[in-house]
Formats: C-alpha cells, sequence, structure tokens
C-alpha cells in the first residue's frame, strides 16, 4: 500500500464544523476522509474548569452552569482524580435526591477518569471515547497534570466535510433505541430513568406518539443548580421544545451542521410521518467513525512507522558506506568535529598524515591541538572569520617526518544543519601536498634556472633587472650591470672535450655562488656568458673593485681531469642610470664593455674588466 502523503498527493483543505481549519487528504479511496498524523494538541480546550475533592456538588454544578461547560475536572494538586458529567448529576439525583448538593464532590462524582496524553493522535482519542463509551477526556501531560479536556463535541468539530460525504445519510449513523417518556411523567421520575437507562435524553411524545420535548442530562444539570426547584413537577414544565428534528434520508452533513449551530448533542430522527424512528447522537456518529476512521488510521500509522523503519535501515546502510568509503579513502585526512570543535571522527589518514593516532585526538578540542602546536591566535580567528563568510578556509602547514618535511594543505569548513541553518560542526580535510610541490619546485627550477651551473637563467636574469631597474627608479638609487664572457672557451671544449667544458662552466658557477652578496644576481645567460647584477653600489670605482675581485676569484687554475688550466675572463660594466636606463641599453653598454675587454685580453693574456663609457 502506498502512502498517500509520500505519493505527493496534493492534500486539499476543507472547512471544519466549528469553522477551523483541518488538514485533509484529496479523494481516492478509504483512508482519504483521514487527518492523517494530526493531533489532538490544536483541539482540546486548554482552559479546564477544576475543582478539589472538597467542594460541595452545589457549588460544582453551579460552576458548570456558569461557564456553560459539561464536565468539572477533580483534581489534587493538579492530578486529575475523577470527572464530574452531566451525567453523574442525573445519576446522583436519581440516587438521593437532592440532599447530594451539600456532599463533597469526591463521595459522589465518577470516581474513573478517563485521561489521554496530550500528544496523542486523533484517532486515539476517538478510540478512548468508543472504548470507554465516555463523552469527556481529560488530557494531561508529560507528569500526568491535567491541561485541558476534549469532548466528543470537540472530535467531531474536527472532522471535515469529507467524512460526511462517505457516510452520507442519517439512518447510517443514527440509533433506533428510543427512550420516551409520556407527558404525565413528573422530572424525578424522568430523572430516574435516565440514570437507569443509562442515557442521555428522553423523548416526551403526546397520545400520538409524536414528540412534543426532550428532557436532557444538560437541562438536568441546569435544573440540579436551581435551589428552589420541584422535582415532583411534570417533566413537560421543564422540557426542552420544540423538539430538533431530522430525517432519516437527510445528509449526516447537514444533520451535524445543525447540531453544531443549535448548539445541541442530539438530534430526533422522525419520518414523513412526523413519527419518532430513532435519534441521532454524537456517541452514534463516534460509533458510526470508529470502524472506518480509527482501523483506517492505525493503518496509516503502522505504514508510516514501517516506512521510518526502512528509512533508519538505509540511513544506517548510508552511514556503514559512507564511513567505509572514509576510511578506505587512503590520501586523504578528515577530521569532523561538534559545534564546540570537540573531535568527533577522525580517520586512518589522518593518523597517517598528522602523525597522531585517533585514540589521542577524539574528544579533544581542536583548540587544545593548536596550542600544544603553537598556532597563533590571529591565525585562528582569520580562519572563522573565513568560515563564517565563505563557509570553508583553505590553508598550508608542513611537519617533520622523519628526516624529511611533509607539506599539507588544509580546508577548514561548516557543517550547516539542515532545518534552520545552524552551524552543527565543522570538518576538516588534509592532503599531503609534498609531491606536488616538489614537481612545482623542478617546474619552477627548469623554468627559471640553468641547469648546468644552478644559477638564475636568461629569463629570470631579465626579471631580477627589470625589477632593480624599477627599484633604483623609485629609489633614485645605482647599481652596476657586469656581463662576462670566458675567452676562448671552444679551445677547451675543443681540446679537452665537451664534457671538460661543462665541468669549467660549473666550477665558474660554484665560485661565483660563494663570492656574491645575498643582494646580488650571478645568472648565466647561456654558452659560456655570465651576468652580474650589483644593487647599490656608490660609485664607478667600488663596482670595478668587485669586478677584479671576481677576476681575482676566477684565477686560481681550474682542475679539468688531470690537467690544470687558467682560464681567462672578460668583464663589461654599465652603471644605472648614467649608462642606460632600460634594460636593453644597459646590456648593450655593457657588452660592448666586454668585447672591449676582450680585445685588451687578446692584446695582453689576461682577464680584463671595462667600464662603460
Ligand atoms: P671568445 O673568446 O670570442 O668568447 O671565443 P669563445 O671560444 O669563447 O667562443 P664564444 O664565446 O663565441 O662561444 C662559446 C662557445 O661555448 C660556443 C660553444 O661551442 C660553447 N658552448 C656553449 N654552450 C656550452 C655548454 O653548455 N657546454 C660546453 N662545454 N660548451 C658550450
Ligand atoms: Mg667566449
Amino acid at each position: 500500500m502506498h502512502n498517500p502523503v509520500a505519493s505527493g498527493l496534493r492534500p486539499a483543505r476543507f472547512r471544519c464544523l466549528r469553522g477551523r481549519r483541518c488538514r485533509w487528504l484529496a479523494a481516492g479511496g478509504p483512508r482519504d476522509l483521514l487527518m492523517v498524523k494530526d493531533t489532538i494538541e490544536r483541539i482540546y480546550c486548554s482552559e479546564i474548569m477544576a475543582v478539589s475533592p472538597e467542594t460541595a456538588m452545589g457549588d460544582a454544578i453551579t460552576l458548570m452552569r456558569n461557564n456553560s461547560i459539561s464536565c468539572i475536572v477533580v483534581a489534587n494538586d493538579k492530578k486529575p482524580v475523577g470527572i464530574l458529567t452531566e451525567r453523574d448529576i442525573v445519576r446522583s439525583i436519581s440516587a438521593f435526591g437532592l440532599s447530594f448538593m451539600d456532599l463533597p464532590i469526591g463521595e459522589s462524582h465518577s470516581k474513573t477518569v478517563q485521561t489521554v496524553h496530550k500528544d496523542s493522535f486523533v484517532f486515539e482519542a476517538f478510540q478512548a471515547l468508543a472504548e470507554n463509551n465516555v463523552r469527556h477526556l481529560v488530557v494531561v501531560d508529560d507528569v500526568g497534570d491535567a491541561v485541558g479536556v476534549v469532548t466528543q463535541s470537540d472530535l467531531l468539530n474536527h472532522l471535515g466535510y469529507e467524512y460526511f460525504i462517505k457516510v452520507k445519510t442519517v439512518d447510517q449513523v443514527m440509533n433506533r433505541q428510543v427512550y420516551v417518556i409520556g407527558m404525565n411523567t413528573t422530572l424525578f421520575e424522568a430523572t430516574k430513568k435516565m440514570a437507569e437507562m443509562k442515557v442521555s435524553f428522553l423523548v416526551i411524545c403526546d397520545e400520538s406518539a409524536k414528540p412534543v420535548g426532550v428532557l436532557t442530562e444538560r437541562d438536568m444539570t441546569r435544573l440540579a443548580a436551581d435551589k428552589h426547584m420541584d422535582w415532583n413537577c411534570l417533566a413537560t414544565e421543564v422540557m426542552s421544545s420544540p423538539v430538533h428534528t431530522t430525517h432519516p434520508g437527510k445528509s449526516v452533513y447537514a444533520a451535524a451542521e445543525m447540531m453544531r449551530e443549535k448548539n445541541i448533542r442530539r438530534l430526533v430522527v422522525v419520518n414523513d410521518e412526523g413519527d419518532v424512528t430513532g435519534v441521532m447522537t454524537q456517541t452514534d456518529m463516534i460509533h458510526g467513525l470508529e470502524s472506518r476512521y480509527i482501523d483506517s488510521l492505525k493503518t496509516i500509522i503502522q505504514e508510516q512507522g514501517r516506512e521510518l523503519d526502512s528509512m533508519v535501515n538505509r540511513l544506517s546502510e548510508k552511514t556503514l558506506y559512507l564511513d567505509s568509503i572514509l576510511h578506505s579513502s587512503i590520501d586523504m585526512g578528515i577530521i569532523a568535529t561538534d559545534a564546540d570543535m570537540t573531535i568527533v571522527y577522525y580517520n586512518s589518514a589522518a593518523e597517517e598524515i598528522l602523525g597522531v593516532p585517533a585514540s589521542d585526538a577524539l574528544g579533544k578540542s581542536i583548540a587544545e591541538i593548536h596550542a600544544v602546536e603553537h598556532v597563533s591566535q590571529e591565525r585562528i580567528a582569520k580562519a572563522m572569520r573565513n568560515v563564517n563568510e565563505k563557509q570553508f578556509h583553505t590553508f598550508h602547514f608542513s611537519r617533520q617526518r622523519g628526516c624529511g618535511v611533509l607539506h599539507l594543505q588544509a580546508r577548514l569548513s561548516s557543517i550547516q544543519g539542515q532545518h534552520n541553518g545552524e552551524r552543527i560542526g565543522y570538518v576538516v580535510t588534509v592532503q599531503d601536498i609534498t609531491e606536488q610541490q616538489q614537481a612545482e619546485d623542478t617546474i619552477r627550477r627548469l623554468a627559471f634556472y640553468d641547469m648546468l651551473t644552478g644559477l638564475p637563467n636568461r629569463v629570470l636574469f631579465y626579471e631580477r633587472l627589470y625589477s632593480e631597474i624599477a627599484r633604483a627608479r623609485r629609489q633614485q638609487s645605482r647599481f652596476g650591470l657586469m656581463i662576462m664572457d670566458i675567452d676562448l672557451f671552444k679551445k677547451i671544449n675543443d681540446t679537452y672535450g665537451h664534457h671538460a667544458g661543462d665541468n669549467t662552466l660549473k666550477e665558474v658557477g660554484q665560485r661565483l655562488d660563494s663570492l656574491l652578496r645575498k643582494t646580488d644576481t650571478a645568472a648565466r645567460l647561456g654558452g659560456d656568458e655570465f651576468a652580474f647584477i650589483l644593487p647599490d653600489v656608490g660609485n664607478n670605482e667600488s663596482m670595478l673593485r668587485i669586478a677584479r675581485n671576481i677576476l681575482h676569484c676566477l684565477a686560481a687554475p681550474f682542475a679539468i681531469g688531470e690537467h690544470s688550466l687558467h682560464v681567462q675572463f672578460s668583464i663589461g660594466i654599465a652603471m644605472f642610470p648614467e649608462h642606460g636606463c632600460d634594460s636593453e641599453a644597459l646590456y648593450i653598454c655593457s657588452d660592448e664593455a666586454m668585447y672591449r675587454a676582450k680585445e685588451m685580453g687578446r692584446r695582453n693574456g689576461r682577464s680584463n674588466v671595462v667600464m662603460a663609457d
């Protein structure tokens, strides 16, 4: 059987008898007329009239009368111990006469009180009324305190039009057993009969069996409140008249509407000739409902229970899958915390990456871990700000593992609750990005460094030259550019082989590296050509001095296999800004100077330095 709610049928709304709005399902099957999962919360009257067991019956009856209510709850310190209904009053008059009025209510009222929990379903209340054959239920809370009363009228008024369409006509629910009294019956005799028969009213008929009035429990309560009432008077003198009647073929809906409008609990059913054929009371309507309404509701609740069970099963299966996915995700550490940042989940990858076993991490607060790792408060505050604004925060950190360093990337995000978006926790995912970092480093090295000497290459040289020019312009400072070339390098290659040439270039690189300041740049531009950027050099003389230092350092012989070689160099110098204001001009100037040094070298057989003119 499918669940009509789950299958998405649109709920229709109908006006209820009392004008309240109830939720109904659209038409289509036997359960269409049912309110699914409605509880009595919206129905019961929470303004209860309660008295203590010591209260005199007369006072209780006056209270009922003045407040136009059909029952009064007897309570001991909010706990219901009984209920006084109109039926009890009729029974007491019949048993004790009017002398019962001074008796404490605790001695004469109905001791059995039917209670129903305030969260009960409507169908449960219907069931309690039908099974116990009562018209009132006292509503109690979790601790058993009386918090309200729900009556037959309340429940019936909660039913919508649908029910009456299904039930159709009065003769389907009416009671054919009618208690009739003649016009000569006294009020006291009538009371006795009502008590004996346990009926809520009697119909008074004339000689031709036509109804002339009714005498109800409510009338009895009204009369009992009048201390001067003569109970030996004729029932006809105090009966309610005229009699409200309906026809067996009338719709139950119309009959119920009439009862609601007249604020009565029964109608006398008369045939075309006006003869009494039955009565239709609220109790009859409840009994008419009982089998169909309650059984169908039960089925729905059971179905919903089964659906809930299967949902729980599906959920726990999903949890299992999820758990094993998280556990088997070998390369991503996953840590989940509650809203207070206490770790509640920690997978095995997290153990591996962070070097902390789950047994140590679970139950600890993230703040505690931060304190141990000396993470600054500002860093944590920034992370929280990002999480609040963007829902996540990414950060990097590294940790020592063995003799290597692990580079880690973490992402912190918040877990929002499903209903009102409140934060219910956080998830931190941690990934080891050491390999990725190393690959990026290699790419960077290949792009910007010379593989043979390890010195910056032409690309990085120009990057640095541009930024040095920009800096010098900003600060109105000077700097020097040197171009250095090996004299007759081809000869080394030719004589000792390419490999020997490579080793010479490498050795040049090493010597330069150890010679220069951190702020200086020594680069290999290609072949046997090197370049130097030397920031903040005071005057040309100091630049020449640095160049001579370089040449001095390179003057020491180079070991090539078993050979020891003297290598000759030529250096040209250009100064910013006097020899050139941009990179191109500076390069050309220093290159020209270098060629002049080379010419000198050819003549003097030594390494030479020349400053541009
Ligand atoms: P000069 O005095 O005019 O500079 O003459 P040179 O022989 O040094 O010739 P030049 O500077 O014009 O050319 C440099 C030579 O260096 C060219 C090439 O054969 C050689 N060379 C270039 N790159 C490499 C390298 O990576 N390794 C080796 N071993 N030799 C290289
Ligand atoms: Mg050369």
